[in-house]
């Protein structure tokens, strides 16, 4: 949208006290993000009487989700536009902006929509590290889950497509780019694609100047030792797996429409971790999903604590309307859920740091982000097996380097989930 809008001649401001039009991009994934959603949207609202606001917009999840509903509940909204229109926002935009009265609010359609290599882009944040959607939508039916209501089945862009967009990223100075979309293992499948993922993957190392190529979102099915090879054998590619797992007792699993039990996932990660060797395993659970009892939550406990991943996230169960998970019995109460969340996060805290000091000592290649956030006198940066915004950082506190370099780090401490180090070369 950015792109898009800077291309048909908008200009942009990061404070949006002085803007004419605030375009929130929303969540509707779990309760969180769509309260949060909300309050953004109520917080820029106040910007009509104490800013510049002309026109607020919500767009994107929440507003594909809700759509009219959002515009009847959210009076400071002049407009909703849905997942299937982010290609018209300039003209959205241009519309609200001069009709005076009845004008049209609601832009919904169907999700189609896919950015393409020509769709005009503008990156925030790291000049050095990109996200490239390679699909959108998902054919699964977890019973939990919303997305596919919001952004339809899976549709994958052409693999000339995303490498022309990797190559121009890569000569505008990009070493990272962080492969995603909704289901990254099934990419390909709408167009025909063999081995859709390993093919991709084998067309992106080849692009110069990329030094990582990092895939998230890999559903534990269908994953192939011709994957897991490519991974081992192609140093482009991070040994960094991204692997929401959700649940490991069974009848979670069944309830979630999860495909494969606990078994073929135990089969799985071992299998992982012995052909990629040192391998950053990255995953995710859902707590409190109903029916979850107290021994399947102690069974999902224990294989945390077994298995040692590098990086867990847990999510609250939240009802999403129009999911089937809504209508199952045996609901957990809100506080069991935290409980049960701090239960996992504290727990893998102490295998953060216990893997942390493992590494001391040790001299990683490491891609400088830039200035510490901490501190202005460090540089912040990651190894391979530390992802942009999610997972820690290595802080460096000797040695002069910029962002986008890559320079070797030998560390010397961790702490919680980063770790401490100073340059080498
Ligand atoms: S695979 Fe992921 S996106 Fe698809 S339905 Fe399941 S949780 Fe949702």
């Amino acid at each position: 949208m950015l792109g898009t809008l800077i291309h048909d001649g908008f200009q942009l401001t990061g404070d949006p006290k002085k803007a004419e039009v605030v375009i929130i991009n929303t969540c509707g994934f779990i309760e969180e993000a769509k309260q949060e959603s909300i309050n953004t949207i109520l917080e820029h609202g106040t910007l009509k009487k104490n800013g510049s606001c002309r026109i607020l917009i919500a767009a994107g999840c929440l507003a594909q989700r809700y759509q009219g509903d959002l515009l009847k509940e959210l009076p400071e909204l002049d407009g909703v536009v849905g997942t299937g229109e982010f290609g018209k926002i300039a003209d959205i935009c241009r519309d609200l902006l001069t009709q005076k009265k009845q004008h049209r609010r609601l832009w919904i359609s169907k999700p189609p929509y896919l950015y393409d290599e020509l769709t005009p882009r503008l990156r925030l944040g790291k000049q050095h590290s990109a996200y490239v959607k390679i699909a959108e939508g998902c054919n699964r039916n977890c019973t939990f889950c919303a997305i596919p209501i919001m952004r339809g089945r899976q549709r994958s862009r052409p693999v000339e497509s995303i490498v022309d967009e990797a190559q121009r990223l890569a000569s505008e100075g990009v070493k990272e780019i962080n492969l995603i979309s909704q289901d990254t293992v099934n990419y390909g499948v709408d167009l025909g694609v063999r081995y859709g993922l390993v093919t991709l993957l084998r067309a992106l190392v080849q692009v110069k100047g990329l030094r990582w190529i990092r895939p998230f979102y890999l559903y534990p099915q269908q994953v192939t030792d011709e994957l897991l090879d490519l991974y081992a054998a192609e140093e482009k590619i991070a040994k960094y797996i991204d692997m929401p797992l959700q649940h490991i007792n069974d009848r979670m699993l069944k309830r979630m429409h999860r495909l494969g039990d606990r078994a073929a996932i135990e089969t799985l990660v071992e299998r992982i971790r012995t052909r990629i060797p040192g391998v950053a395993f990255r995953t995710g659970f859902i707590v409190g999903f109903p029916g979850e009892t107290d021994a399947a939550f102690t069974e999902l406990r224990d294989y945390v604590e077994q298995v040692e991943f590098d990086h867990v996230a847990v999510f609250l169960y939240s009802d999403e309307e129009d999911t089937p998970a809504a209508d199952l019995d045996e609901k957990v109460e809100r506080d069991v859920m935290e409980e049960r969340r701090n239960a996992i996060l504290s727990l893998q805290e102490s295998i953060a740091v216990a893997k942390g000091r493992a590494k001391v000592g040790s001299i990683l290649e490491v891609l400088v982000d830039g200035r510490s956030e901490e501190s202005d006198l460090l540089l912040e940066g990651r190894h391979e097996g530390l992802a942009p915004e999610i997972d820690g950082v290595v802080c460096i506190n000797k040695g002069s380097a910029v962002a986008g370099d890559l320079v070797k780090v030998e560390i010397t401490d961790a702490a919680a989930y980063d770790l401490v180090g100073h340059i080498v070369a």
